[in-house]
């Protein structure tokens, strides 16, 4: 059975940028996804400006590209009463399918063992200190595994995980939604129109191409019986905004991308041993705007703690315990905020009183963004 220093599970963000690292640092890592690049991916394709450096230390040339930069946002309640605001610094818009590829391509090219169509089934430990991860294209066996595999998994149910122990219902049961679109709405634009129990944004990524992209609760998709059309049109045209939005934008998609079962209750760090990253160890809001970065940030903070645990110059629990304190410091806050800001938003009255009182107070925007938000890394 072939051993790695390290094994990675899923290739979204977190797990991409912690394998580049890592083979930079010239450890042994093998990356394991059980999709091929480049694939779409329900997400709305803001990147807080915090993570840029971050993704060019990871061989992304960032200015090269050309990207859109966001910095004006526009938050309207299902009314249509709206705010403006300058974002500063914002951030730039890109999507999943033209970055996780870039990043793949750029993993490989550091050595990484990059297997694709390779689905993970179990994780079992061969002795206390020894695991070996189960999958379609046979069996690893490693001292460290990485859990970067998403909001949510078959891993989730076979671990056994708490978030999934509990049915979710109400606000922990999310579905998200996502288009790419001709839009002509400015190309620094960030826009998020609120309608009942949901929230839609659009921006500009590449190639005059605009994401739009929403989050709204399973129960409103169901009193339409998962009839997506029907329950736009019945839901989030009400929002005059989405309205036109919706019936003038050509969308690039025949059908749009759609995932299910989103939960925002709280998980742990750490599994059995195994080192959660990104949304599998949290997952924040997404108006919140910075769940990919939070998820590479969260793969640097373990770049520098692991080579400590592979020198064996710490041991397991050290690491552990630094990695968990490390996350609550860094993400605790953010996750809470974005969880208030997120109930007061599902609410067409609340929206709206909302943006009346804060329309004539921007340094009160400006504080609940910088809430949500974190420095450069
Ligand atoms: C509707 C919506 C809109 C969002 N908009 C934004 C936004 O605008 N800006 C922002 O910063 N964040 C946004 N987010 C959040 C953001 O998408 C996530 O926080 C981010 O993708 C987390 O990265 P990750 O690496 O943890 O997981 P992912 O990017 O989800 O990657 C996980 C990978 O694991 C793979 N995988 C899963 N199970 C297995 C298995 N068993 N074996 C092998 N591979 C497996 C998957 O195929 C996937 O590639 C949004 C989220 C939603 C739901």
């Amino acid at each position: 059975m072939q051993y790695y220093e390290c094994i990675i599970i899923g290739g979204g963000l977190g797990g991409l940028t912690l394998a580049i690292q890592l083979a930079k640092k010239g450890y042994q890592v093998a990356l394991l996804e059980k999709e091929r690049y480049p694939y779409h991916k329900v997400c709305g394709e803001y990147i807080a400006m915090e993570s840029w450096n971050y993704l060019e230390s990871c061989g992304i040339p960032l200015t090269e590209l050309n990207l859109p930069r966001l910095q004006k946002l526009t938050v309207s309640a299902p009314n249509g009463n709206y705010i403006k605001h300058q974002l500063n610094p914002g951030g730039f818009g890109i999507s999943r399918y033209k970055l996780d590829f870039l990043l793949a391509n750029e993993a490989k090219k550091n050595g990484v063992v990059l297997l694709e169509n390779c689905k993970v089934q179990n994780i079992t430990n061969q002795t206390p200190t020894i695991y070996e991860v189960q999958t379609d294209q046979g069996n690893f066996t490693t001292q460290t595994v990485i859990g970067s595999y998403g909001k949510r998994s078959n891993l989730d149910v076979k671990l056994n995980r708490d978030f999934i122990k509990n049915k979710a219902k109400g606000l922990d049961n999310y579905i998200g939604i996502k288009y790419h679109v001709k839009a002509n709405i400015p190309e620094d634009a960030i826009e998020l129109h609120n309608f009942e129990n949901g929230y839609c944004g659009i921006s500009k990524i590449e190639d005059d191409r605009y994401c739009m992209c929403y989050l709204t609760t399973a129960q409103n998709l169901k009193q339409y019986q998962g009839n997506i059309k029907l329950m736009e049109e019945n839901i989030l045209y009400k929002n005059i905004f989405l309205k036109k939005y919706f019936t003038q934008f050509e969308s690039f998609y025949e059908e749009p991308l759609a995932i299910s079962q989103v939960n925002f209750s709280n998980k742990t760090q750490n599994e059995n041993g195994i080192i959660m990253l990104g949304d599998a160890a949290g997952l924040i809001t997404p108006l919140c705007g910075n769940g990919m970065s939070m998820a590479m940030h969260a793969s640097k903070i373990l770049s520098n703690l692991l080579p400590y645990y592979f020198e064996n110059e710490t041991n397991k629990n050290q690491l552990l315990e630094k990695y968990t304190e490390s996350w609550q410091k860094q993400f605790g806050t953010r996750l809470w905020v974005g969880r208030k800001i997120q109930q007061m938003f599902g609410n067409p009255i609340l929206t709206n009183l909302l943006i009346t009182a804060l329309k004539p107070m921007p340094f009160a925007v400006s504080k609940l963004v910088s809430l949500t938000h974190g420095k450069s890394y």
